[in-house]
């Protein structure tokens, strides 16, 4: 069977006309979460659904789901898609291109006549940013049961205004979320990263999504005059937290490939230049695409912080915040994703995600995919955010490819 086709103009004009809903003047775009902005390009992606047929719903977290039907009304849909929000000051392509080239997918399938055996969605998730409402990924998050309905629908933004009252502000709030199967879930999406560009790639075959562990520290000396005290008689917090600063960055440097360790943030107390610091907080962000290893930078981290506790004579306080396993994605959806780029001959390369996606939640509840375009100088959540209709179209054809395996046409 000949390769179908996808029209890569199309799929470019599209996101160009979504674009100017919330463009700002640098040429980003700032679409926030159950804005009157996102109402409207909302109603613009429904009503561009319909035009090629298909029924379009949406659920209690105001997720959409376009549907085109299948040959077998019985099958689990496949689906596609990402989110339509942004960061403030955010880019025309994060988001955007995976729920558009979905959308180019069905009128491709259109054009050419295609019958799947499955039905296709294309889902819009809500509040994928969590700019606006904290956390992120909550509209996918709730579908795949990561969080209960009653507690998405009650995050509110910094006006004390919830997601449930926005939704129904703007006329997205549906009935059930989630609970439903669905046979494969692929998103297609910027890297957000380097690597491709670099390495002169066209398509990111996404392996999974890397675990995180995010840790407080807070170190407690004693504060002293910064003259009359003896070097040997300190207990300078922030001589304790340098070297925890250190250590972590050396954990990061010998757990490659893959780490990622940083110190993003440093509070010293009283912060004053002749006084030696009483107490320090800092923050540990520690990333790996495997559970093992990043158990053994926690252990690292840990052994570090205890000797810098004791050889500082200060006293110690280690508490981990947050954890988040790692994600492996689904090995044939994967697979499917590297046919697809070699069927359509696109240069490739496996990757794995540094950034939370919709995809990281669908992969708890559906076999998952993620297909990556390379971004410029990998900048995203960023106005300047670009891409080139070419590597776009790419990954569309290989979004088609993938559906077309898992919802049986060929
Ligand atoms: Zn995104």
């Amino acid at each position: 069977m000949e390769n179908l086709t996808i029209d890569g103009k199309r799929l470019w004009d599209s996101l160009m006309e979504m674009a100017g809903i919330g463009a700002t003047a640098k040429g980003g775009v700032c679409r926030l979460a159950l804005t009157d902005l996102d109402r409207e390009s909302r109603a613009l992606f429904t009503r561009w659904c319909e035009e090629a047929g298909c029924s379009v719903g949406f659920d209690a977290m105001g997720n959409i789901f376009a549907r085109r039907p299948g040959r077998n009304p019985d099958l689990p849909p496949v689906m596609t898609g990402s989110h339509l929000d942004s960061q403030p000051t955010g880019g025309k392509y994060d988001g955007a291109y995976g729920v558009l080239a979905g959308l180019e997918v069905l009128r491709s399938l259109n054009d050419h006549g295609v019958e799947t055996e499955a039905p296709v969605e294309v889902v819009v998730w809500t509040n994928e940013e969590g700019s606006r409402f904290a956390p992120a990924m909550i509209g996918s998050g709730a579908f795949a049961g990561v969080f209960d309905l009653d507690y998405a629908q009650n995050r509110t933004d910094m006006d004390g205004k919830t997601i449930g009252q926005e939704l129904d502000r703007i006329g997205y709030k549906g009935e059930g979320c989630g609970g439903r199967p669905v046979g494969a879930y692929f998103e297609a999406h910027i890297e957000q990263g380097p690597v491709l560009e670099a390495e002169e790639k066209t398509i990111g075959v996404v392996t999974g999504a890397q675990g995180q562990r995010w840790y407080e520290i807070t170190l407690t000396g004693q504060e002293a005059h910064a003259g009359p005290t003896p070097m040997a008689r300190r207990h300078d917090a922030l001589v304790g937290a340098a070297s925890i600063v250190t250590a972590v960055n050396r954990i990061g440097t010998s757990f490659q490939p893959d780490a990622c360790a940083t110190v993003g943030m440093l509070i010293c107390k009283p912060n004053s230049r002749n006084v030696i610091p009483g107490e320090v907080f800092l923050t540990v962000d520690f990333r790996h695409p495997n559970d093992g290893r990043l158990a053994g930078m926690d252990q690292a981290l840990r052994q570090a912080a205890e000797v810098a506790a004791e050889t500082g004579g200060l006293e110690l306080k280690l508490e981990e915040i947050w954890h988040f396993g790692a994600t492996p994605f689904d090995q044939a959806c994967v697979a499917v994703v590297k046919a697809g780029a070699e069927r359509y001959g696109h240069s490739h390369r496996e990757i794995i995600s540094g950034a939370g996606h919709d995809a990281v939640y669908m992969a708890k509840a559906a076999p998952t995919g993620m297909i990556f375009v390379p971004c410029e100088n990998g900048i995203s959540h960023n106005e300047i955010e670009n891409a080139t209709p070419e590597d776009l179209a790419a990954g569309c054809e290989v979004l088609l490819h993938a559906i077309l395996e898992k919802a049986g046409a060929r």
